[in-house]
């Protein structure tokens, strides 16, 4: 069902949002964008004559209820962000909690205490879910960032309600839409740029993309474990040995695949990790002793810039060096241009998985990409061919 197919007057709609935002030390939210993102689908529903009933997890509780974990402390923005009152489960299943949700009126909003007090939450549990599921007359899954958790309130909740009372929210239906024009329907030339520390975290990805994509570039500290592999002078650079056999075996693959795998020809290799540090452009198969790869030299700038301006199709995941650093975030930015001028250009751009999608915020590229997505874990397991629980469940 289609969240625009279901008719929520007086009806109670149970949403699974993620609200697992930053808190201070005062306790105070620091960063609302993952609130913000659930307010199309709050407001659909709230202006189509229902209540709403928001659950969700925040940080990672150890056992049971912690203050510092409470969504207590999201009350208050939230009320302000929907200008409206918002009304505070102090448990989210129980006596209390289901007085309060069963006697919502239309446009009534409920936020429900932190899911994971209850371990049964990450352990997917039946009764739980089932206690969890009287809270709606519709349930909601608006929380792409934990589709790939098989918890009881992304997952076996589904079980409790009918085909036709259950239904993605806008969110997480324009996230799935959006991955999915880059691995169903992408138009050719087709590129995937997999960059970050470890190949331990990123090589499903690629080895799903060598028949999908038609080229893939590799930057960042992975690209280091692969020219070890190949037997090339890498310094002190990040390298993962434990994975240096299964860096060659991607590597055989690629001589087959279908992609064009490119690492980057040259480094700006750095004699310590510090952005005060000496920096010099070498081969990046021959990085002197003492010295490591922080960034993507001028020549591979150069050499994935021009395939990417060339694609129609563009995954990004992944920064091309240490671009917290100013000195050695220039790979970083240079590549978020080429794909901003691609993108202008008519070519659909994502962006996705944690750390590219704080680099293209920090580097002012977000509004210059087609999508930024707000599902790390779960955007990366989408593209490396996995089933998403959360998403499974909700499919007809
Ligand atoms: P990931 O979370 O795997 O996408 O990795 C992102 C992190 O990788 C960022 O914090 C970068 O600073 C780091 N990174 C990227 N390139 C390098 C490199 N050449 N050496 C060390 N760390 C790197």
């Amino acid at each position: 069902m289609k969240i625009t197919d279901i008719d929520f007057e007086e009806e109670r709609a149970l949403i699974r949002v993620d609200f697992n935002v930053p808190l201070n030390d005062k306790l105070e939210v620091t960063d609302d964008t993952r609130i913000r993102r659930s307010l199309p689908t709050i407001n659909y529903i709230l202006a189509n004559g229902g209540a709403v009933v928001l659950m969700s997890h925040l940080g990672r509780p150890k056992n049971g209820p912690e203050d510092q974990f409470s969504l207590r402390h999201l009350v208050g923005p939230l009320a302000d962000i929907l200008n409206r009152d918002v009304q505070f489960a102090e448990n989210c299943i129980g006596e209390e909690a289901f007085r309060l949700s069963s006697n919502l009126l239309s446009g009534d909003v409920l936020l429900l205490e932190n899911l994971r007090f209850y371990k049964e939450e990450e352990k997917g549990d039946e009764s739980f879910a089932e206690k969890l599921a009287k809270h709606g007359d519709i349930y909601v899954n608006d929380a792409f960032g934990t589709a790939h958790r098989a918890h009881a309130s992304t997952a076996t909740i589904a079980n409790f309600f009918e085909k036709d009372k259950r239904c993605f929210g806008k969110l997480m239906a324009a996230e799935l839409e959006n991955a999915q024009k880059v691995i169903k329907n992408s138009e050719a030339p087709f590129t995937a740029i997999i960059g970050g520390a470890k190949v331990s975290t990123k090589i499903d990805i690629i080895k799903n993309m060598l028949d999908r994509a038609d080229n893939i570039l590799i930057g960042g500290g992975m690209a280091y474990t692969f020219f070890k592999a190949m037997g090339g002078n890498v310094g002190n650079s990040l390298v993962e040995d434990d994975k240096l056999e299964t860096a060659k075996e991607v590597l055989e693959a690629t001589k087959t695949c279908k992609a064009n795998v490119i690492l980057p020809i040259d480094s700006l290799a750095a004699d310590r990790f510090s952005n005060d540090a000496e920096q010099k452009s070498v081969p990046s198969d021959d990085i002197p002793a003492g010295w490591m790869g922080l960034d993507i030299g001028a020549k591979a700038i150069r050499e994935f810039s021009e395939i990417i301006k060339n694609s129609k199709t563009i995954l990004w995941n992944g920064p091309m060096g240490v671009f917290e650093m100013d000195n050695f975030k220039i790979g970083t930015e240079d590549i978020a241009h080429a794909i901003a001028e691609a993108t202008a250009n008519g070519a659909f751009s994502l962006v996705g998985g944690g750390d590219s999608v704080a680099a293209i915020n920090q580097l002012g590229y977000d509004d210059k990409v087609s999508y930024v997505s707000t599902g790390g874990g779960a955007m990366l397991e989408y593209f490396e061919g996995k089933t998403l629980p959360g998403v499974a469940a909700l499919e007809d």
